[in-house]
């Protein structure tokens, strides 16, 4: 079977919209901040894109530029007026950020009720103790959504995850735990890959080699979630040499068209979330 992105994403999608008009008849606007440092053309393209996603769903966004030379006091004092603007639910602040502003920092400042993209250490903590009253890691939640919308049981079952980074690995590896799987996680030193990965029902690939994995990784039993997003020859595709594998496992998620396009409806439901976090105080 083809996991594939859309109708799990066209469903978030549709209750976004709905709690939308809810909150829209309230009084309520969701607004997603958007904060860019300097001009660099990828974090326009993605800013051009968030904009588009954000109005497909009725949340306004707004885009606070500042110049790639800003000390960090300066910073800090642009990102205080966002945490403390009650129009605004979400903040995003696009990354890597230049040498002079210390990212630790940022991420202790930003409001952690407004911290869509789970920088802030406090959101961190609550997806590591198993408390959903925060946000986790966009792409880590959009592989569980995934598998719950293709109504996978996840209570006992193996999962690999090879990837061990703060935006995919360690948090995935938190939400699995949360819904009763047993978690291995392996990196570049991981002995054995191979004989791991062909124990596990669901394996989540995330290393950034395009087409890396082969059918020999793999039962065909097995649920494949290719979180990977390479370019070859101006083309993209996932850690998985999908040809190959597609016919052989039992399930696996395309890319393009897999975890990312779910994974960018996940932060504009962290809007919507947001607003819950905040009337709650
Ligand atoms: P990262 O920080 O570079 O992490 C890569 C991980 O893969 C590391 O844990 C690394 O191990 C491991 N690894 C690398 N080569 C390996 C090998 N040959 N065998 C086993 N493990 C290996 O990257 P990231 O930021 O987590 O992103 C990972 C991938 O996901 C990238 O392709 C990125 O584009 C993609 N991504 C996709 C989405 C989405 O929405 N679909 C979102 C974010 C990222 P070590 O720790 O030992 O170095």
């Amino acid at each position: 079977m083809i996991l594939k992105g859309k109708p799990v994403a066209d469903e978030i999608k549709g209750n976004i919209i709905k709690k939308v008009n809810e909150y829209r008849q309230d009084g309520i606007q969701p607004k997603l901040a958007i904060l860019r440092v300097g001009e660099r053309p990828d974090d326009i393209a993605y800013e051009s894109r968030l904009i588009k996603n954000c109005k497909t769903v009725g949340i306004e966004s707004q885009i606070v530029k500042v110049d790639d030379k800003i000390n960090m006091v300066d910073f800090l004092s642009v990102l205080q007026q966002l945490n403390e603007d009650e129009n605004i639910n979400g903040i995003l602040i696009f990354r890597p950020l230049p040498k002079q502003l210390k990212e630790d920092e940022i991420c202790k400042f930003i409001n952690p009720l407004k911290d869509v993209d789970c920088m802030s250490p406090v959101n961190t903590e609550k997806v590591f103790i198993g408390d959903k009253e925060g946000f986790a890691p966009c792409t880590p939640e959009a592989v569980i959504e995934i598998l719950k919308y293709y109504k996978y049981d996840l209570a006992g079952k193996n999962v690999a995850i090879v990837n061990r980074s703060m935006v995919l690995g360690r948090p995935l590896a938190m939400l699995f735990i949360g819904e009763n799987s047993t978690v291995t996680i392996c990196h570049s030193k991981t002995k054995d890959l191979g004989e791991i990965l062909s124990r596990a029902d669901i394996v989540v690939t995330g290393i950034g080699r395009g087409k890396f994995f082969n059918e020999k990784y793999f039962t065909n039993k097995v649920t494949v979630i290719d979180v990977g997003i390479n370019f070859e020859g101006g083309n993209m595709c996932g850690d998985v040499d999908y040809d190959k594998v597609e016919n052989f496992v039992d399930s696996i998620t395309p890319v393009p068209g897999g975890v990312g396009i779910v994974t960018s409806m996940i932060l504009l439901k962290h809007v919507i979330k947001g607003i819950n976090l905040q009337l709650k105080i």
